[in-house]
């Protein structure tokens, strides 16, 4: 199975999630949200494929690492090869956050067609979910663009079968510390 990146794999970033993470630049999506900061990963035939073997093996050698972020672009007009990305991630015990255009709500209704939408959520840690509204633009906010955005706790989402967003408070904190240190 094949998957178009915009970009390689880009390790140690600490803007895209909690942590030190990898992330996995997806091309192509069609969301055209206006100022989108990505234009360049719009293009469904841009970008370069990849064979999924070699992202796992990518996955396997990380070193320092806390997990892998999903974003692009859109990762879930991909939905056959991010989901055998993420299974392998969790199988290695990378913690996977992935951002899309769509909302939380949309994937479902997306998952009533195609029930590979519903199983890609049970392997997520976070989702952050919608399009970028630029009338909606705030710097301040954690790790997203927009307000109308949320970062979407999906295994609690899940188990309570309602949305459950990520508490923004110090105590979150917490949940990534690794060893001595903070990532943040
Ligand atoms: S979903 Fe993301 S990549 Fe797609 S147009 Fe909106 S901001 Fe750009």
């Amino acid at each position: 199975m094949k998957i178009r990146l915009a970009a390689p794999l880009q390790s140690d970033s600490v803007v895209d999630g909690f942590g030190v993470r990898t992330v996995i630049w997806t091309q192509g999506c069609s969301h055209n949200c206006p100022f989108c900061q990505n234009p360049q990963t719009h293009d469904f035939l841009g970008g370069v494929e990849y064979d999924i073997e070699e992202i796992k093996e990518e996955l396997n050698n990380l070193e320092n690492q806390d997990g892998i972020t999903l974003s692009g672009g859109d990762p879930l007009f991909q939905i056959d090869a991010v989901l055998e990305i993420v299974k392998h991630a969790k199988s290695i015990n990378l913690n996977i956050w992935c951002y899309t255009g769509f909302t939380y709500e949309e994937v479902l209704e997306m998952g009533s067609n195609n029930k590979k939408y519903l199983e890609f959520l049970k392997y997520l840690d976070v989702l952050v979910d919608g399009k970028f509204l630029n009338e909606k633009k705030d710097l301040h906010l954690l790790f997203r663009g927009s307000s109308n955005q949320r970062l979407i706790d999906v295994p609690k989402t899940l188990k309570y079968n309602k949305i459950v967003l990520l508490p923004e408070s110090d105590g979150i904190m917490e949940k990534f510390k690794r060893e001595d240190k903070i990532y943040i």
